[in-house]
This record gives C-alpha cells, sequence and structure tokens, in this order.
C-alpha cells in the first residue's frame, strides 16, 4: 500500500486537509466524537486501523456490529450485557439484599474485577454535577427507590467516586432512601480524595468495600 510508504506526518498532513474521501471522513467525523479524541488524534487513529485492515479495522468494524446488535443495557440496574437482565442480576447465590451503587458501568467492571462484592449492583448513570447540568432527576436514583420498594434489600452501599460531586450525590442520595427501611453505607479507608474506582488496584478497593461505613 502506498500510504503506509509515506512518513506518517506527512499522511496526516494530506489527509487533514480534507482530501480525504467521504468514506474516510466518515470515519473520523465517528471517531473523532468518542471521549478525550479530537479531529486530530481521530485522523490518527482512522489511519492506523486502515493500516491494518486484516490485523484490526475488519475484527473491531465485526466486533461493533455484534454489540450493536447484541449488547443492551439491563433494565434492572444498568450494566451492559447480551442477557436481559444481565448475567450479575440473574446469577444466583448472590446476596438480593445488597445493592452496591456505583457512578456509571467501569465501576462496576471494577468491582467485578476484583471479586470482592457478591450482591447486586445498581448504575447511577452520573453523578449530580451543577456544571454540567446532571441533576438527580437525570440519574436512575427513582428506579433505586423502586427497586429497594420492591422488597428483600437490607443494605445500599453508595460506592461512589470520593470527588466532590460523587459525594454530593451520595449525600442526596442517603437523604432520598432516609425512611425506606434500609441501612446505607459508603465505602471507608482507601479511595483516596478525588479517586475514582475504576483505577483503584483491586486490593484497595476490597479494602474500601469491606470497611465501609454507615453514612
Ligand atoms: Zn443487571
Amino acid at each position: 500500500m502506498a500510504l503506509a510508504s509515506q512518513p506518517e506526518s506527512l499522511t496526516l498532513a494530506v489527509m487533514s486537509r480534507a482530501s480525504a474521501g467521504p468514506e474516510i471522513q466518515r470515519m473520523i467525523d465517528l471517531i473523532a466524537r468518542l471521549p478525550g479524541l479530537g479531529p486530530r488524534s481521530a485522523r490518527r487513529a482512522a489511519l492506523f486501523l486502515l493500516k491494518r485492515q486484516d490485523a484490526l479495522l475488519r475484527p473491531m468494524a465485526e466486533a461493533l456490529a455484534d454489540a450493536a446488535d447484541k449488547i443492551e443495557q439491563c433494565q434492572t440496574c444498568g450494566n451492559y450485557d447480551t442477557l436481559q437482565p444481565c448475567a450479575v442480576c440473574q446469577a444466583t447465590g448472590r446476596d438480593d439484599g445488597l445493592i452496591c451503587v456505583v457512578e456509571d458501568v467501569p465501576d462496576l467492571w471494577a468491582l467485578e474485577r476484583a471479586s470482592v462484592f457478591r450482591g447486586r449492583y445498581h448504575v447511577l448513570g452520573g453523578v449530580m454535577s451543577a456544571l454540567d447540568g446532571v441533576g438527580p432527576e437525570d440519574l436512575t436514583i427513582g428506579l433505586l427507590i423502586d427497586r429497594i420498594k420492591a422488597g428483600g434489600v437490607r443494605e445500599v452501599i453508595l460506592a461512589l467516586n470520593a470527588t466532590v460531586d460523587g459525594q454530593t450525590t451520595a449525600h442526596y442520595i442517603a437523604e432520598r432512601l432516609e425512611g425506606l427501611g434500609v441501612e446505607v453505607t459508603r465505602l471507608a479507608h482507601g479511595v483516596p480524595v478525588g479517586g475514582e474506582l475504576d483505577h483503584l488496584d483491586d486490593g484497595t478497593l476490597a479494602t474500601a468495600l469491606r470497611s465501609r461505613r454507615g453514612v
């Protein structure tokens, strides 16, 4: 392939002058919508994929098509899976009396990777943020309350990030759960201030969960 033999910077410069065909441009525009990627890194990523058609681009396209067809959000907990409800919600041998509330799906994955929690989950879909205009009604707090009212829940663990927004949200949820007859706890030691669950090692996460305390 002629492109591959050119210096990458030159190729990128050519592509950035809108010389890419509509198919490539569409690819670049879509990649640029991913978090953390701007147009320049999207062009770089597109080129990287195009140079690896068989090794990467085609398997990725198939994986994405597969995901689009088969994976959906669990209507009970908010996890992503091919099953509805998800495998975690369906699994026998997990404690229905414990619900661990997390900010987003990667936090659920982090706790599952650490294998320290054997209850059920509830994914909020974000945290309250005045800056980003996210209010409690934008999160799945209503669904959480419905789950608790359905009965059988003893304890709700607020495993939210130790950020200002995470803790504000935890405080708000704790207040909303008052009077529902559940114990509300939150992660304690080990979560550094400003820390995000997804970035903690398994041991720290396990300690934080074990030493949770009442709100
Ligand atoms: Zn689920």
